[in-house]
């Protein structure tokens, strides 16, 4: 019988008893290979329980769980409507594409929506904070979703959206933006 790899004896040391073929290996044809294989897979399975970490202490494991004082938050948010009117054009507040906008708000946070004329829904973001948020956005519709970034000035654009209803979420630092049924018109 050939010799035991290392490996197999450290998995075969976990039992009360040796497996029968490596005692037969290593006591009948007396394999000093193998025994001493075998005895230094004692000594560390012997010195396994002294290396063990001591456990973390509670306040350590308390003070690394807490929240960061300057942790911002992330709430969600549901944007409602506050021009909601079927059909209606949209528009940026800056923009040039319509005299009017689509807007939703909750609290300090707004959100303008437009459609320009191929297809594409573009946002702008006003936060509660002077800062200009940064996130990502995902618009998810009945075929599937698209990703878009807020940009530099907190807009966004989303090429060529399929009409029908939609969810907009948008992920800043500050708050997570919803808008649960954007209509985008044929
Ligand atoms: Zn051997």
């Amino acid at each position: 019988m050939g010799c035991f790899t290392f490996e197999e004896l450290l998995a075969a040391h976990g039992g009360d008893d040796l497996p029968q073929p490596i005692r037969h290996h290593v006591l009948d044809e007396a394999c000093e290979v193998c025994a001493r294989r075998l005895e230094l897979v004692r000594r560390i399975v012997g010195l396994l329980p002294t290396l063990a970490l001591e456990p973390v202490p509670a306040r350590v494991r308390a003070a690394a769980l807490a929240v960061p004082e300057q942790a911002r938050r992330r709430l969600p948010l549901v944007l409602e409507a506050v021009l909601a009117a079927p059909g209606m054009v949209l528009a940026l507040r800056s923009g040039a594409s319509g005299t009017r906008r689509q807007l939703y708000r909750h609290g300090a946070w707004e959100l303008d929506l437009a459609l320009d004329e191929k297809g594409s829904l573009l946002g702008e973001v006003a936060g509660e904070d002077p800062a200009v948020p940064s996130g990502e956005c995902t618009l998810y519709g009945e075929r599937g979703l698209d990703h878009a970034r807020l940009d530099p000035d907190a807009c966004f654009r989303f090429e060529k959206v399929q009409p029908g209803p939609h969810v907009l979420v948008i992920e800043s630092d500050e708050a997570v933006l919803v808008v649960r049924d954007l209509e985008i018109p044929a």
